[in-house]
């Protein structure tokens, strides 16, 4: 199927291969994954359809032409920039997605700086351990070191560590709230001090928080602060994709002022093409994206919002408190909202297995390292799963504490061999040999009937099988 066909097939024949296609993909409409979708229901989705539909045809790239557009994002930015205790002057402009908008905080935090006065040597960003990889990924994009410090045993970042690590280089602070692997808040309003003192930016990354926290907040639920209440905090990411409920392809970036946002913009005057000039890094911005998130918003209202969010802190109570009740198992610190990790505590308990085992049940389980975890995130689609969920967790346990040998094969084998990998700079060399298989010219290795594995067990197989041979090869 994979020749351009001489002759067009017929609208239904595409769609039936399409649908034979997907059959071996991730059962997300049954609540089976913890992160990747989040499902508002049927009829929620039919609506976003709808709604994106309409917009389907219609390019966000240029304003002037499409002025329902701009009205739109200009209410999404308006509105995300409320929720997040921004005043009359916030500014900000919609993104594909959380990494555009981390990419971006990171690109005008370096703009800025470098205006201001010659820099000694390369920009660094100062960043707790646990901070997303979009932003390790911005660095590498945009010419700047990512400096990281530790984490605390609450799973929060080392305040004094971070303190420590500001220089005349540092560009800028980043917080998330919360962060994805642990989904502890950080502590902003300390970190927010030293950014003021110093004169520095302070990003908080609230991708996965910007559309809960808030709400989570008016539930009652402890909330530490977060967002432009708390005085140093400049610019935030909050993802409509994510706990927004809206179509995939929507995201804000926010700034405390234009005066921050400024260093965002490109304009270039000399291009054949025309005088050209854009707030992000996209060219040709999909309407449908802008349009759905808008709609999404206006659908749900905060009631709307508040039912999701009361909805999945149940859920995440029930799971938190069933998974510290099963002998061997912890969940990491203290989960400010739906999103969190737990390990094992007994070495007869090896979590890689217990993955292994859980996905053999039929959910898609996402791995955790440093220290070695399971990850969940809970959205509205779980709700009635927790038993199920808990009930196989149980089950996958005692399976794992029964047969030690489960530890030592499957993909637990290659996930503990990276972990056990004393040089890191071969994982990365593995995986990017995978990546290279992946998206090379022969590279199909994702056949429907191929085990559902990922790159890093792949890489971890590598790992197994080259220790394997220089085993041999020492006798
Ligand atoms: C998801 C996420 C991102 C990146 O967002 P994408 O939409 O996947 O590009 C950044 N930060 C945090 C905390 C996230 O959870």
């Amino acid at each position: 199927m994979d020749e351009l066909p001489a002759r067009g097939l017929p609208h239904d024949e595409v769609l039936r291969r399409m649908e034979a296609l997907r059959e071996g993909d991730a059962d997300w409409r049954g609540g089976r994954t913890w992160s990747l979708v989040y499902h508002g229901g049927e009829a929620h989705e039919a609506f976003l359809k709808q709604a994106y539909g309409l917009y389907f045809a219609e390019n966000g790239l240029n304003p002037m032409a499409f002025r329902s557009l701009r009205r739109f994002e200009a209410d999404v930015v308006r509105i995300t920039a409320r929720l997040l205790g921004g005043g009359a002057d916030a500014a900000g402009c919609m993104t594909s997605g959380g990494t555009e908008s981390c990419m971006l905080a990171v690109k005008t935090a370096r703009d800025r700086a470098l205006a201001r006065r010659r820099w000694p040597g390369t920009p660094e960003l100062l960043a707790p351990a646990s901070v997303h990889v979009a932003f390790g990924k911005a660095c590498a994009y945009f010419g700047v070191k990512l400096v990281t410090a530790p984490l605390g045993r609450d799973f929060r970042v080392d305040v004094a560590a971070m303190r420590r690590r500001v220089n005349r280089r540092t560009i800028a602070l980043v917080a998330s709230a919360p962060p994805y692997p642990h989904g502890v808040v950080d502590p902003v309003e300390d970190l927010a001090r030293i950014a003021r003192r110093r004169g520095l930016p302070l990003h908080v990354d609230a991708c996965l928080g910007g559309f809960m926290l808030p709400f989570v907040e008016r539930l009652g639920h402890p909330v530490p602060p977060f967002d432009f209440r708390v005085p140093g905090v400049t610019s935030m990411s909050a993802d409509l994709h994510k706990y927004g409920y809206a179509a995939k392809g929507a995201s804000v970036i926010l700034y405390r002022d234009l005066s921050w946002m400024e260093h965002q913009f490109f304009v270039s005057d000399s291009w054949p093409g025309g005088v050209f000039a854009s707030p992000a890094l996209l060219g040709t911005r999909p309407g449908g994206a802008i349009a759905a998130a808008w709609a999404a918003l206006h659908a749900a209202g905060e009631d709307g919002y508040l039912r999701r969010a009361r909805e999945a802190m149940e859920t995440t109570r029930a799971l938190v408190d069933g998974i510290n009740t099963i002998p061997g198992l912890q969940v990491l610190g203290e989960p400010t909202m739906s999103v969190f990790a737990y390990r094992a505590t007994d070495p007869a308990v090896n979590i890689y297995a217990v993955a292994d085992r859980l996905e053999a049940r039929g959910w898609h389980v996402d791995r955790l390292q440093r220290p070695d975890a399971l990850h969940v995130m809970v959205s509205a689609a779980h709700t009635g799963l927790e038993d199920r969920y808990l009930g196989d967790l149980r089950d996958a346990v005692d399976e794992v504490r029964r047969d030690p040998a489960l530890a030592t094969s499957g993909a637990a084998a290659t996930y503990g061999m990276i972990s056990a990998v004393p040089l890191r700079g071969l994982v990365k060399r593995q995986v990017l040999r995978m990546m290279m298989e992946l998206y090379g010219p022969s590279g199909r290795p994702l056949d429907v009937e191929a085990p559902r594995d990922d790159l890093a067990s792949r890489a971890g197989l590598a790992l197994v099988k080259l220790r394997e041979a220089w085993r041999r090869r020492r006798g």
